[in-house]
């Protein structure tokens, strides 16, 4: 008698989420399939549910970062160092189950996350498919994708608070080359923002200085390792820059971190960061338009380094766990998912998220009783 799994569909663009059940799938030998703990609402899936990611095969379960518990093993199944996975082990898995390994991204460049044949969970999976996202009470975790035990110091709310934007900060701190000392600019108070300022100060930077609003996320990214905020809302682009050079003795930045999104942050960004510094652009996940700089001011005669940052690799996911195991009693990761809701409210999720009303929606898809 199979059983049967609830699962929140997005069956397109701009139209409510709707619940459906799934049969609980068999399991080929290396599969696995994951109790869901906790999944995220994120940006992404704001981007998901007004259309503006290409190539989305809807309709689809979203949730591609999630964690929970092996509720049936399929083995021998073994973690990336070679343990074995067991039923009722607390685990999280990689979201890029596949690359093709053999494109010019996976070879020559070593760029895989550039990889066209790339399939992530929550994103590139139809529902047809199966249950490849984590907005349902279980996941399945076919053959090949990378799972690892949660440490013990790790709760859920802590991995999902952390979440897309940990691992997504993680490359973006590999991205920054962050030396002793230097004074990092993070723009953007969200949930990539405040991840990356708690790493950048773990890297070795010796001041984080972090732009946004609102005033309770400057609030936590205080608590994150942030040594000083900058309202976004109560300031002029200029009274920023200035608020920066006067805190770089009117040098400017080592690092500028872009967690923010927008077209006017980067036009703000190359003005804070020095001479022969670095900018890494990690917030430009959709296409918000064009940027105008004046390139002879703010790059070459700058000498400035532009990095671009895009999606995350097995170990950033790896890195992630060790980050939130060594920092688990410094920096408050389980505090960014403000609120959690159920499959029945992933509307309201979406709707919040999409306002910034909280840094990041959790979901638990077991959070009712459904009959
Ligand atoms: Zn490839
Ligand atoms: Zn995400």
């Amino acid at each position: 008698m199979s059983r049967t799994v609830l699962a929140a569909v997005m069956p397109a663009p701009h139209v409510p989420v709707v619940l459906r059940e799934f049969a609980e799938p068999e399991l080929p030998p290396g599969a696995a399939l994951l109790r869901t703990a906790r999944s995220e609402v994120c940006g992404t899936d704001v981007h998901l549910w007004h259309g503006r990611l290409s190539g989305v095969p809807y309709p689809i379960i979203p949730g591609h970062v999630t964690t929970g518990t092996l509720d049936a093993v399929r083995g021998p199944l073994a973690d990336v160092t070679g343990r074995p996975l067991r039923e009722g082990d607390r685990v999280a898995f990689f979201d890029v189950h596949r690359t093709c390994g053999r494109c010019l991204a996976c070879t020559a460049h070593r760029t895989p996350t550039r990889c066209p044949s790339r399939r992530v969970y929550g994103i590139t999976d139809s529902a047809a498919d199966g249950l490849f996202g984590g907005w349902a009470q279980k996941v399945y975790l076919e053959p090949g994708v990378t799972v690892a035990k949660l440490p013990d110091a790790v709760t859920f709310d802590a991995y999902i608070g952390g979440g897309c934007g940990l691992l997504t900060s993680v490359h973006i701190i590999e991205r920054s080359r962050i030396s002793l000392g230097d004074t990092v600019i993070v723009q953007g108070a969200g949930a990539v923002g405040l991840s990356a300022a708690a790493l950048a100060k773990r890297a070795g930077a010796g001041r984080v200085i972090v732009i946004g609003a609102p005033a309770d996320r400057l609030a936590l990214a205080k608590q994150m390792g942030a040594d000083e905020v900058i309202d976004l809302a109560a300031t002029s682009p200029a009274e920023r820059l200035e608020r920066v050079l006067q805190s770089t003795g009117g040098i400017g930045g080592d690092v500028v971190i872009e967690a923010a999104g927008s077209a006017l942050a980067f036009e703000e960004g190359v003005r804070m960061a020095r001479n022969g510094g670095a900018y890494v652009i990690a917030g430009h996940y959709t296409n918000v338009g064009d940027s105008t700089i004046n390139v002879h001011e703010h790059i070459n005669r700058k000498h400035l380094d532009i990095r671009g940052c895009w999606g995350s690799e097995v170990g950033h996911f790896l890195r992630a766990l060790i980050a939130l195991e060594e920092y688990a009693d410094e920096v408050p990761w389980h505090l960014i998912g403000a609120k959690t809701y159920g499959l029945s409210e992933i509307n309201e999720a979406l709707a919040d998220a999409a306002a910034l009303k909280i840094p990041k929606a959790l979901v638990d898809p077991w959070r009712e009783t459904y009959r």
